[in-house]
């Protein structure tokens, strides 16, 4: 990328989140992460843009010195900070202005300190050819694959469901969304395949924000914000069938909506299962990681999965993320008094705010406090520290996306990794990459602990509202 000669019509929109929007470039597989403001904050903003340097620094260290570490060896992208010129930006700000979806428009993207991140473009290969079959992206943000299991917790009914299932009802009744989605990561993360493509199902009939499908880097499927948004399962088929299938057959006797939609859940399981390593899939694994028996009353699948032998491959991508959530083994509930314990010790002693890197460096160090923390409390400082750091970062695996990019293989020509369905032809090339790994905010702890109980008492009400 020449920095000097950025062309804004060398952009486009391609997505955005809640602390970031991405263009993608028209021609080579990169992208550009700007960060977000809301307005109030522009105006001070406006005044220092190391604010944005400072939070783009911070995301990059964040990756790489703890979720990476934490991740394993697996494709963690935060991306390189570059500083762009600034009529470029401000010329490219307004260009995606009319792409992005209203109910995202609260917030604005950074167009004073010219920093961004730049990421290869996960939704395609890097040196994917013309004439191969476009590559097929599939994105989902999973959410928290397990049931509090901490003796901290004071509410019953969060032993039973869901943070997720719980949290929907809470969307769909303030407008958030229009409709219920069916999907629970519990089922997602359970490694009983029934149970997974009843969540991919889900997923497919109510994408919200946790599926995205791309082709050739377009998004097709889902990742529309407008809560409305009825999406067209019919169609998507017809787009994918000719991934999945010969083409002769295609013509002969093609192939039903469901089958295409059960080879496309196949494939996404199996390279949800895979060992990968940073170079692609390992071996299979014979080690495998029980998930406890976590099942999510909301989340009704049938009987037999529940007795079915859970766990989950112990280098899959999905296993990674889950080991790093549980990090939150206190649940909020446990963790707020600490959070409490931890402001009081500032107020006394503001100066130890930098030695107890409560708003960063993410180094080495901080990990060290994080792995360091002491098993029980003990009444200090650093346990009710270490403890706000673990839960952090469980936050933020809570949080990120898998993408999961795919291309049939032609003939015998094997480029990069491949994956293997069990049974079925053809072969894909694939990857498997996390994004998403921003550091959570210290300061939204009190929110969470608000919110907890607001979808609780939320669950709880509309429960006993139905027949
Ligand atoms: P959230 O609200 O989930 O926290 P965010 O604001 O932090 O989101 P991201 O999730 O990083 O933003 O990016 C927004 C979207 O942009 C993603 O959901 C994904 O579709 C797309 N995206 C992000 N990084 C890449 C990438 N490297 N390649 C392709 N697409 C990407
Ligand atoms: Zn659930
Ligand atoms: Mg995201
Ligand atoms: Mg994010």
């Amino acid at each position: 990328m020449e920095l000097d000669k950025m062309d804004e019509n060398g952009w486009k929109y391609h997505g955005e989140g809640n602390k970031s929007i991405v263009v993608s470039h028209i021609q080579h597989s990169q992208v550009l992460r700007f960060l977000k403001y809301s307005t109030e904050d522009l105006e001070h903003l406006h005044q220092t843009s190391e604010q944005a340097l400072q939070d783009i620094h911070n995301i990059v260290d964040f990756s790489t010195h703890i979720m990476r570490p934490l991740l394993g060896e697996i494709n963690v992208h935060h991306g390189e900070p570059v500083k762009l010129p600034l009529d470029f930006v401000k010329r490219l700000a307004l260009r995606v202005e009319q792409e992005r979806p209203e109910s995202r428009t609260d917030k604005v993207m950074d167009q004073f300190s010219g920093w961004a991140l730049c990421l290869p473009n996960l939704t395609k290969f890097p040196d994917h050819h013309r004439e191969h079959r476009p590559p097929l992206c599939i994105e989902i943000k999973p959410k928290c694959g397990f049931l509090p299991f901490s003796r901290q917790v004071t509410k019953e009914v969060k032993w039973k469901v869901c943070r997720f299932c719980m949290h929907q009802r809470l969307k769909v009744s303030s407008g958030v969304w229009k409709r219920l989605s069916k999907y629970c990561p519990l089922d997602l993360f359970s490694g009983n395949t029934q149970r997974m493509y009843l969540a991919i199902r889900n997923l497919l009939d109510e994408p919200q924000n946790n599926l995205k499908i791309f082709r050739d880097g377009e998004l097709i499927y889902g990742g529309m914000d407008d809560a409305g948004q009825q999406h067209d399962l019919n169609k998507l088929t017809q787009q994918l069938r000719s991934y999945f299938f010969p083409t002769n057959m295609l013509i002969q006797d093609p192939p039903s909506n469901k089958a295409v939609l059960n080879k496309l859940s196949q494939v996404i399981i199996t390279a949800l299962l895979t060992s990968w390593d940073a170079e692609g899939p390992t071996q299979p694994t014979r080690d495998y990681v029980p998930v406890g028996r976590d099942q999510c009353h909301a989340s009704l699948p049938l009987l037999d999965c529940l007795k079915a032998h859970q766990s989950l491959p112990k280098d899959c991508v999905l296993s990674k993320i889950l080991q790093v959530q549980r990090l939150d083994d206190l649940d909020i509930e446990g963790l707020y008094p600490l959070y409490k314990r931890v402001e009081r010790h500032l107020v006394e002693c503001p100066e130890e705010r930098t030695r107890l890197q409560i708003d960063g460096p993410y180094n080495e160090k901080f990990l060290e406090r994080m792995r360091h923390c002491p098993s029980e409390d003990n009444g200090s400082i650093e346990y009710a520290v270490g403890k706000v750091h673990q839960y952090r970062v469980a936050m933020t695996a809570k949080d990120c996306s898998i993408m999961i990019t795919l291309t049939p293989c032609e003939g015998d020509e094997i480029l990069g990794s491949t994956l293997e369905i069990p049974h079925s032809k053809p072969k894909f090339r694939s990857a498997v990459s996390i994004v998403d790994l921003d550091p959570k905010p210290y300061e939204s702890i009190p929110h969470i602990y608000k919110l907890d109980s607001q979808i609780v008492s939320n669950y709880v009400k509309s429960m006993q509202s139905e027949p």
